[in-house]
């Protein structure tokens, strides 16, 4: 889709308007897969995101010319009011004044898969074989060439995924190479099992913000989810990590992931809360398990939609200020009346259906006319 737009731009002026609908991906960032480089890591929505930038990527020096030259024909596109198939529908184009210069304030990596948790909702569990022998490439190196080229600016947000972070060996350089450049707003999803200094460092400096998807109030529902018994040790390290913030107290989050048929009941979420805020923890993010939300976005039911409410119910009680949503409980509280409705109408159809079919029975068993 990409390369149509392209040639399409390449037969057209420029356009200088600097305010249109873009986004911060578009603009000043990419995500770094396990195979290649994307523009983000966003696939929620109608389009499905994560344009791909670089395919079959394995940590090879970048030509950043040839980079920024890309991003740039993107913006253009915007500017024409053009938007990519892939991001149709996504939360995150808005319009704006947007800057016309190169640099990057927005990176995501998920380049590597080990772990030591084994989540059963892990996207890795669908090719186990594939991601156990999966061997990760270094980013350090190409991050090092951009920092030094002077083109990473505070600002933006950058991401780790994964995998585990602190398991990779390059991951101290990393985070404190970011850090040393001026990004203010790191965000690490780690599993909370190995502490890690350099996360230390940015919690210190209020630069950095760490999350852990506990998902569970009670070692044997954390168990039942992650597959490893490291309940107590994850609870300590949180609490440990949360005693080291610096100015800002609400940089270690710890997220619950609504899993159905897990963690899916009030007691669970209640304890929780209880453990957050015991770790002296007082921020929070929530969600709906990925792979379970692609299957049912259109008839999630009405009580998951309630636990939403009442998780975002009992950060108000906790004076827990910075709730968060993610992607899928975003698009659940953005939804909630259409996807209601569209479940109304499909199971009214489905009853007239089953109308119309009853009649056509009763009609079939009348006794011919003679
Ligand atoms: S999918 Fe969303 S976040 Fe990703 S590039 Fe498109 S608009 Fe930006
Ligand atoms: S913590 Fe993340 S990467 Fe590790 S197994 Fe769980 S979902 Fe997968």
């Amino acid at each position: 889709m990409f390369e149509k737009f392209k040639s399409m731009f390449e037969t057209e002026e420029k356009t200088n308007s600097k305010r249109y609908v873009s986004c911060d991906y578009v603009q000043h960032g990419f995500n770094v897969d396990y195979e290649d480089i994307k523009m983000c890591c966003l696939n929620c929505h109608e389009g499905g995101g994560r344009q791909i930038l670089i395919d079959n990527y394995k940590g090879e020096r970048i030509d950043w010319n040839k980079f920024f030259k890309q991003k740039r024909e993107m913006r253009e596109l915007n500017k024409k009011g053009i938007i990519l198939e892939r991001c149709k529908g996504c939360i995150l184009l808005q319009e704006k004044e947007w800057d016309d210069e190169d640099y990057i304030s927005f990176m995501v990596f998920n380049h590597w898969t080990q772990c030591n948790c084994k989540c059963r909702y892990c996207f890795t569990n669908e090719q186990s074989d594939f991601f156990n022998q999966r061997k990760n490439y270094n980013m350090y190196p190409v991050i090092k060439e951009l920092a030094d080229m002077g083109m990473i600016r505070g600002g933006g947000e950058i991401g780790f995924g994964g995998g585990e972070p602190a398991l990779l060996p390059e991951f101290e350089d990393l985070v404190n190479l970011l850090l040393d450049c001026g990004c203010d707003n790191i965000r690490v999803h780690s599993s909370g099992v190995k502490y890690s200094p350099a996360v230390e460092r940015g919690l210190k400096e209020s630069k950095l913000m760490l999350i852990t998807s506990v998902d569970s109030g009670t070692p044997e529902t954390y168990t039942n989810i992650k597959r490893v018994n490291h309940f107590n040790k994850v609870w300590e390290n949180l609490a440990m990590y949360a005693s080291k913030q610096g100015e800002n107290k609400y940089k270690v989050k710890t997220k619950y992931i609504i899993y159905p048929g897990y963690n899916d009941n009030k007691e669970e979420i209640d304890k929780f809360f209880e453990l957050t805020d015991k770790a002296g923890i007082k921020s929070v993010i929530l969600d709906l398990e990925g792979g379970w939300y692609e299957q049912h976005k259109y008839e999630v039911p009405d009580y998951l939609y309630d636990l939403l409410e009442y998780m975002e119910e009992k950060t108000k009680e906790l004076d827990m200020k910075c709730v968060e949503l993610y992607d899928r409980a975003n698009h659940m509280k953005v939804h909630r009346e259409e996807y209601k409705k569209l479940r109304e109408n499909k199971e009214a159809s489905v009853s007239d259906e089953a109308g119309i079919n009853a009649e056509q029975c009763k009609e079939s068993e009348q006794p011919e006319q003679v």
